[in-house]
């Protein structure tokens, strides 16, 4: 009988990170996740739980004290949002320019809510006229700030004016701790995020933020037990006061103190000192992928810098590229979405990766790859 050889016997890849997400986590991220572990109604974890609200506050732009990390994915978050907001029928129209657009469509009418899309070109930002002339007293309007298929930043603060009685709920898991972002100033109602983009830890916590405008219009009782934002007050201390909790699930601690550990080093740094390092990181990978041939797909004026998208030269393998990239390079980055899965490359520079010496490497073997 052979002995079968652990997987921890050899070790694990050290890759770049630099497709959509996740990528590499901020060090300081990292190292928190070696730190002993507490337990989730432990006085001193129940302070850092405090301090990563008031953090995620200072990176939505927002005064909201419904500000919490959920326990999951920003797919999650996309849930919440909808299953706490749409009655049955509710209009809900959604802005679609990419893939994560057309997801919010599909998780809002499994919610019950009557969906109007509003179709773009895909590379395109959002157009606002035609997103809020698309039906009279929707109960919702909804968009993708940083859609990661296509690397597009849209207006959401000209939607945010533009919104009359709608609440307008934003998915921000590509922009928050990349780009500008200012949810109250905007006139964001409901917000959701993500760990594994420009906030540098790793995926698994969704970042959440409702005002009292969106949180009284809420079904009272949702068919999600564990996306309850009325049960969730409880869970992070907003009903009873910092530090009196209730117990409603056991809390990833390890990972809300890997993102505690993220949104210091980003405070630290000056949030918008981190907006600078992604826009001049981006900007440069941009004009250095422009300068060795190739074609950004994305609309000028409307790049985000943290995921640039570069179309595929002709006679080039989409697939034999990023293998090469990985193989030769431990360099991850991604394929295209939907109907550019072959025709489109991913990069992101996002986080601890938003540095001028990741666009250098990333520009260097892409180079090699092509050559
Ligand atoms: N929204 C956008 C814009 C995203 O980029 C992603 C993930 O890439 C999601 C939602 C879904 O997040 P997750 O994959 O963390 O569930």
């Amino acid at each position: 009988m052979t002995t079968p050889v652990p997987s921890t016997a050899r070790p694990l890849a050290d890759r770049h990170l630099l497709g959509p997400g996740p990528c590499n986590p901020y060090p300081e991220a990292t190292l928190a996740l070696a730190a002993p572990l507490l337990g989730h109604l432990d006085p001193e974890f129940l302070a850092i739980m405090d301090e990563t609200c008031d953090l995620l506050r200072l990176a939505w732009g927002t005064d909201n004290r419904r500000t919490l990390p959920l326990s999951a994915t920003g797919s999650a978050g996309m849930e919440a949002a909808f299953v706490n907001l749409v009655h049955p029928g509710d209009v809900v129209v959604v802005a679609v320019n990419g893939l994560f657009g057309q997801r919010m469509c599909d998780v809002a009418a499994r919610h019950g809510a009557e969906v109007v899309p509003v179709d773009h070109e895909w590379g395109q930002p959002v157009d606002v006229e035609r997103v809020v002339s698309a039906h009279p007293s929707p109960k919702i309007i909804a968009a993708v700030h940083a859609e990661t298929s296509t690397g597009v930043r849209s207006d959401v603060a000209a939607l945010g004016a533009a919104k009359g009685d709608a609440l307008l709920l934003v998915d921000a898991v590509t922009s928050i701790g990349g780009i500008e972002l200012r949810a109250d100033a905007w006139g964001i109602d409901v917000g959701y995020a993500g760990t594994q983009k420009c906030l540098g830890v790793a995926p698994g916590l969704a970042p959440f933020t409702i005002n009292d405008r969106a949180f009284e219009r809420r079904v009272e009782r949702p068919s999600s037990w564990y996306l309850d934002l009325g049960l969730l007050g409880g869970y992070v201390g907003e009903a009873s006061g910092a530090g009196q909790r209730t117990y409603h699930h056991t809390a990833p601690t390890a990972m809300v103190a890997s993102l505690h550990a993220a949104l210091q080093r980003i405070a630290a740094e000056g949030l918008e000192n981190v907006w600078a390092r992604h826009a001049e990181a981006g900007q440069l990978l941009q004009d250095g992928l422009e300068e060795i041939g190739l074609e950004l797909f994305a609309a000028k004026g409307h790049r985000l810098p943290e995921l640039t998208t570069v179309r595929v030269p002709d006679g080039v393998d989409s697939a034999d590229v990023r293998r090469y990239l990985l193989e030769k390079h431990d360099i991850e980055i991604g394929a295209g979405a939907g109907q550019y899965a072959s025709t489109v490359w991913r990069i992101g520079l996002m986080g601890h990766n938003a540095r001028r010496d990741r666009v250098a490497l990333v520009i260097t073997a892409l180079e090699d790859a092509l050559a």
